[in-house]
């Protein structure tokens, strides 16, 4: 028979997940976990990430929206000067040592003293190979989550704001920067599975997966 021990981890994360989402409707200090930093969409997370390096006296901000020209944030010093350029991904996967490298390469090539990647997942060990020796810091969800934790009260009650006062969970239209909608496929392999689709369909085609909860499927693509 299922075991009593069972049925009481079932209640017990149940109600951790509960919990959750009554301290983000309550108002109360959110407690910052890795299944959170998982579950907000890409474009929230450049948000989140934007806001907190801001926190941290950086002077930031979003160069681009999505669609991967490259850097998602420029820092820069007091003379206006770049001095630092951070990208952060929403991924599921670990990321692997190719968008480092390519973090790197635009380094190089603007002449970019410091590179800082930011993830909602992990590094592979080529990726933590390549970075290691070089101005290139990488950010691991375990990594943000102890540092947001750790955040002065007013710091991360801006956090908590991000949370609190948006669809953290929807993801955004890479194209058209607008919230995406849930759809059902009607056929093909998927039928009658869940998608992202964009409100601007037909002109817009870009559909997105939906994640499983608390489980950040691929972003942008
Ligand atoms: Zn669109």
């Amino acid at each position: 028979m299922p075991s009593l021990r069972q049925a009481l981890a079932t209640y017990i994360n149940h109600n951790a997940e509960a919990d959750e989402l009554d301290n983000i409707q309550a108002n109360k200090e959110i407690v910052w976990t890795e299944n959170l930093l998982k579950s907000i969409e890409w474009k929230l997370f450049e948000d989140l990430c934007m806001e907190f390096l801001r926190i941290k006296n950086c002077d930031a901000k979003v160069t681009s929206t999505g669609a991967d020209g490259g850097i998602d944030i420029k820092i820069t010093d007091r003379n206006g000067i770049v001095f630092a350029i951070a990208q952060c991904k929403a991924w599921s996967k670990p990321v692997g040592v190719k968008p480092i490298r390519e973090l790197y390469g635009i380094m190089a090539g603007e002449r970019i003293k410091l590179g800082l990647f930011l993830t909602t997942s992990g590094f592979s060990e080529d990726a933590r190979n390549f970075a290691d020796g070089k101005s290139l810091i990488l950010i691991d969800s375990r990594e943000m989550v102890e540092a947001i934790n750790q955040l002065a009260p007013n710091g991360r009650a801006k956090l908590d704001g991000l949370i609190r006062q948006n669809d953290y969970q929807t993801p955004t239209c890479v194209n058209c920067n607008t919230k995406m909608v849930k759809r059902t496929a009607k056929t093909g392999p998927n039928a009658g599975n869940g998608f992202w689709g964009c409100v601007n369909f037909p002109r817009c085609k870009n559909t997105m997966k939906v994640r499983k909860q608390f489980d950040a499927s691929s972003t942008h693509q």
